[in-house]
């Protein structure tokens, strides 16, 4: 491996555990510096032809775990997530780096109240930032969960486990589609906020574009500054 190839380091499969019908956790043995709540890795597949395909994953796993946990969505005819769904085994290697990113990153002690939104498989960083949160709990922190259906709501019983056992963290989950039928709107961030009772100092956005977009003109809209804004995009 080059100097300029960056860093990659190899990483083995140790286990794999379904989270959704469509998406699943990779718990990797890596030899990586420890992470940060909401950073993430680059992980790159090599084919015996020596054809490389290089995506992002956001860590799920709380800082300082044994094992690094990503949680794969399966997109349709997606190239890397179909190989991590259809043809990935324990024991298999990857090649991953980092841990990765700066501005999305939670950190305790905080004791300004936090809000974190997250549309589909943008639950994962902010799974990270909760478990941070629960190892460490200080600021109330306020959890919007959106997905299309309520079987798409990955981590919802660990969530929801959080928010039973400490009053200061609000778990909200909503599906498109199904169940409660509602989007992310004006009238349920409105609800969710008069409900929780804080205005956020901090809010951490992360899932499509068009949601973490949508999500932070509403939060613009109720006098939230921009820079109190985190946003993190999967495309
Ligand atoms: C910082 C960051 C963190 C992320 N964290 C996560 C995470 O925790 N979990 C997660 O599941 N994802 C995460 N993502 C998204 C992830 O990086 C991949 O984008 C995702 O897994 C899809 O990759 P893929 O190779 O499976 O699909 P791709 O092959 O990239 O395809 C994506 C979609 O585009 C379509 N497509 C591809 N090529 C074409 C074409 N030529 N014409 C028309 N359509 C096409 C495919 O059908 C598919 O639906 C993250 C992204 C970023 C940037």
């Amino acid at each position: 491996m080059s100097e300029r190839d960056g860093n990659w380091r190899t990483a083995v499969i140790a286990r794999i555990a379904a989270l959704t019908p469509r998406m699943r956790s990779y718990f990797l043995h890596a030899p990586l510096a420890g992470h940060v709540a909401g950073q993430y890795l680059d992980v790159r597949l090599t084919a015996p032809d020596g054809y490389q395909a290089r995506r992002s994953y956001s860590i799920a796993s709380r800082p300082g775990a044994a094992e690094l946990e990503l949680a794969i969505a399966l997109q349709d005819d997606g190239e890397v997530s179909a190989w991590f769904h259809e043809v990935a085994q324990p024991g298999d290697t990857i090649d991953v780096r980092g841990p990765l990113g700066g501005h999305f990153i939670w950190e305790p002690p905080h004791a300004a109240p936090v809000l974190l939104v997250a549309g589909g498989s943008g639950i994962v960083p902010l799974v990270s930032i909760a478990r941070a949160w629960q190892a460490a709990p200080a600021a109330p922190m306020l959890l919007l969960h959106s997905a299309r259906t309520p079987e798409a709501l990955a981590f919802q019983p660990e969530l929801a486990g959080i928010a039973a056992a400490d009053p200061r963290f609000t778990y909200v989950a909503v599906s498109t589609r199904a169940g409660t039928g509602r989007r992310i709107d004006a009238a349920m961030l409105d609800k969710a906020l008069g409900h929780w009772g804080h205005l956020p100092a901090l809010c951490y956005l992360c899932g499509p574009t068009a949601f973490v977009e949508a999500v932070a003109q509403l939060l613009v809209a109720r006098g939230v500054a921009h820079r109190a804004i985190r946003t993190e995009r999967f495309g």
